[in-house]
């Protein structure tokens, strides 16, 4: 357990314990995640709105979750006991039994909001980080990925083994979790239908399956949470945030599967289609396979394809279904930055 007087210095970890004001014999506590980069609390918020209140309702074992994106403050209910997260990176606990209920609470909450923190190299949430659109952080050293969720005891010790993506989901993959097992088979299976989709639209066709996709992300993305919010395991945590990572971008993929059958059936180009979603494809694969050389090799492929569509653009080609294409590549590119990103394990 941290020290009061560590706490104090940094302003970081549990502020302050003290009796309850509303119910006899019980506790309430303050945990600050995260510190004001600049000192004052409203210019760096620690946590993305929308995304905390997202994950709040996601998690599935919280109660009466009121979230408010524009303040940017969440009031949920946990077994009796009443938490306040605000995007400041403050959670406060009420109604607890003792400072160990408490702790356990705070951690709970922690893990469960832990993609919608911000990273403090790209300013973006971390669940765009893994989900390769970030740009800025380096696969190895992307500070919240690295780290993992903030434990209120441990603030001031967080480093950690790391280990790739691949890795993770290797070792997950063998572990038999069952939450993993379903989530992989629901992400393959919406692969599976962009691809029929996508090659209906090459035979001239249109139609995509979009009830199914949407009811397999929302499964997928809610097993991916619960693998980080039930996780005992720093390794669980981190492949629950890999998985929706994944998912993010197999949504992208869908909307823009959908948006191609609007433009698909006027143009005659069906090979730079397929030629383009077999891309998508292999950077799908090289998720589940260990290859350190396929994350350079898929760029190659990327910066293939989106060569022959800048070239086709400037001969005249249609704008819009050339916009998708690119748009579709660009996942591979984000699939293959997140094969190649490192965790917390
Ligand atoms: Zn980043």
């Amino acid at each position: 357990m941290t020290s009061g007087g560590n706490m104090v210095k940094s302003n970081l970890g549990m502020t302050y314990i003290r009796p309850c004001v509303t119910e006899a014999g019980k506790i309430s506590a303050e945990t600050h995640l995260g510190s004001a980069r600049d000192g004052s609390e409203s210019s760096s918020d620690f946590l993305d709105s929308s995304k905390l209140c997202w994950l709040l309702n996601l998690s599935q074992i919280f109660s009466g979750v009121k979230c408010s994106q524009n303040l940017g403050i969440a009031k949920i209910e946990f077994n009796g006991k009443t938490v306040v997260v605000s995007k400041g990176g403050r959670i406060n606990v009420r109604t607890a039994e003792n400072k160990e209920d408490a702790l356990e609470t705070t951690w709970l909450v922690s893990k469960a909001i832990w993609p919608a923190m911000i990273c403090a190299r790209c300013g973006k949430a971390i669940l765009e980080c893994i989900s390769g659109w970030c740009g800025k952080c380096r696969p190895k050293d992307c500070p919240l990925l690295v780290s993992g969720p903030p434990k209120p005891t441990q603030m001031l010790d967080t480093r950690r083994d790391i280990k790739t993506v691949n890795e993770i989901l290797q070792e997950l993959d063998a572990s038999g979790s069952s939450a993993f097992k379903q989530a992989k088979q629901d992400l393959g299976d919406i692969l599976q239908i962009l691809g029929s989709a996508v090659t209906m639209l090459s035979s001239g066709n249109s139609s995509q399956n979009e009830v199914t996709v949407r009811q397999k992300l929302e499964e997928a993305t809610c097993l991916a949470q619960r693998l980080i919010v039930e996780g005992h395991k720093q390794i669980d945590m981190s492949a629950g945030l890999i998985l929706l990572g994944i998912s993010t971008n197999l949504e992208m993929l869908s909307q823009i599967v959908g948006s191609l059958a609007k433009v698909v059936l006027s143009h005659p180009d069906h090979l730079l289609l397929e030629r383009t979603w077999n891309v998508v494809i292999s950077g799908y694969k090289a998720l589940w396979r260990f290859d350190p050389a396929e994350p350079r090799r898929l760029e190659k492929s990327y910066a293939a394809v989106s060569r022959i569509l800048s070239r086709t653009r400037g001969k005249g080609g249609n704008i819009d279904f050339l916009r998708s294409l690119k748009a579709m590549a660009k996942v591979c590119l984000c699939l293959s930055r997140i094969a190649s990103m490192s965790l917390a394990v």
